[in-house]
């Protein structure tokens, strides 16, 4: 079955498919089980210049739009391997090209194209203010030519496997403020500088392999030449490289939806139970195709909002309807491809329980599915504010 007919930078797909292809699901199981990063498989990335997809050609990168570095995403996805591993590292640079002066830039950004420098840890969320974004209490205080910072983050995700964090702190408190937006500033944390002089990074253990952390703040002292963008406007900021995040992870999902999608199809035709294959069965099949159909429907907007971001133009409502519907979408073919499975797809060889447990992730981050319905009853529908 073809389904990449109509699919958009057919090259870089099929590069990035063979590159996968030295990844097989056996590469991923043992990872899995030992709870460990994939080195190889982000340097490999890395080296034939994927991560740097969205960085500008005068920086180093390849200097494509977001709609190559989605269908980046989601082969890699299609293929059965998990880019969260380090997708952060093609947006989070995002806050520092958009708000960053040209210093900052042509310091990092070309040490972020050739790999040497990892910019893949994104900290924003504390365990006291969750999707309260505003309410965050990490501080940083302005004292000469730093800044210090106290506080805690968790779920900062790859955060020891990253050289620098691109972190949300308060420099102004929040009673002091006039919008609950303002006060916030955005720094790039050079961790190498400051890990075991105050930093301190905890594994949390998760339901699938993901590398994510606590990361703790004692008087850390950061340059004040590392506050990118304006002082309190950390939260603006961060908001286009968000919308950045949503549309590349929908596009994750889309990939994670057509490997359950082939997954089930190809079981369906070759196991046979009561002397036919059970995919003749209306029951296996119709799951199966009603995932499909929400596969192509997210795609479309995915696609859309994708066009919409590269365009300049306001995307918000499109990015967020994108990571919903092909959340949903990657939610429904993982259902359906494990039943299809049978008992089968419980266990580890077949890779449908990992896909499966990998995927669930995108109900809930990088936004969880309410919030996301929140924003569009409030900000597209006009439907009074429930927060
Ligand atoms: C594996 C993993 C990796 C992550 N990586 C990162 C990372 O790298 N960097 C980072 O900063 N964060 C990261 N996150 C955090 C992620 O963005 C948050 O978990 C997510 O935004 C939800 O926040 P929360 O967990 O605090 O849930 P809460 O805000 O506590 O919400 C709990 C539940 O209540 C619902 N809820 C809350 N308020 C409302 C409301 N007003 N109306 C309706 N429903 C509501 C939410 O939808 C959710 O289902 C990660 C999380 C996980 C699990």
């Amino acid at each position: 079955m073809d389904w990449s007919a109509a699919d958009d930078y057919p090259d870089i797909r099929a590069s990035v498919a063979r590159l996968c292809a030295e990844f097989p699901g056996e590469y991923w199981r043992q990872l899995d089980r030992e709870a460990a990063y994939p080195t190889a498989f982000v340097a490999a990335l890395t080296k034939a210049g994927f991560l740097a997809a969205l960085i500008p050609e005068a920086y180093g990168g390849a200097g494509l739009p977001l709609a190559a570095a989605a269908a980046i995403l989601e082969e890699i996805q299609r293929a059965g391997c998990n880019g969260a591993a380090c997708h952060a590292q093609m947006y989070i640079m995002g806050a520092l090209l958009r708000h960053g002066s040209d210093r900052q830039k042509s310091r990092w950004l070309p040490q972020i194209a050739t790999g040497a420098l990892r910019l893949q840890a994104f900290g924003v969320t504390e365990p006291s203010s969750g999707t309260d974004t505003t309410s965050l209490r990490t501080t940083a205080v302005r004292d000469g030519d730093h800044y210090v910072v106290n506080g805690q983050k968790i779920w900062t995700s790859r955060a020891e496997h990253s050289d620098l964090m691109l972190l949300l702190a308060r420099t102004t408190p929040r009673e002091q403020v006039a919008e609950r937006t303002d006060g916030l500033s955005v720094f790039l944390l050079d961790m190498r500088a400051v890990l075991g002089r105050g930093l301190s990074i905890r594994p949390i253990r998760t339901m699938m392999n993901h590398a994510t952390t606590e990361v703790f703040f004692d008087q850390v002292r950061v340059p004040a030449e590392n506050l990118v963008g304006e002082e309190g406007q950390g939260f603006r900021s961060i908001l286009s490289g968000m919308n950045a995040e949503r549309i590349l992870i929908a596009a994750e999902c889309v990939g994670d939806a057509k490997w359950f999608l082939a997954k089930a199809v190809a079981y369906a035709k070759e196991r046979v139970v009561f002397g036919r294959p059970i995919g003749q069965n209306q029951g296996v099949q119709f799951p199966i195709a009603r995932a499909y159909a929400q596969m192509r429907a997210a795609e479309q907007v995915v696609k859309q909002a994708t066009a919409r971001f590269d365009a300049g133009q306001a995307c918000g409502a499109e990015a967020n309807m994108a990571k919903l519907l092909a959340a949903d979408a990657a939610w429904a073919a993982g259902e359906a491809c494990l039943q299809t499975h049978g008992g089968f797809g419980f266990a580890e060889e077949f890779d449908v329980e990992r896909k499966f447990r990998e995927t669930r992730l995108y109900q809930v981050a990088p936004i969880s599915t309410n919030l996301i319905l929140s924003h569009l009853a409030e900000h597209v529908l006009g439907l009074p504010r429930s927060y």
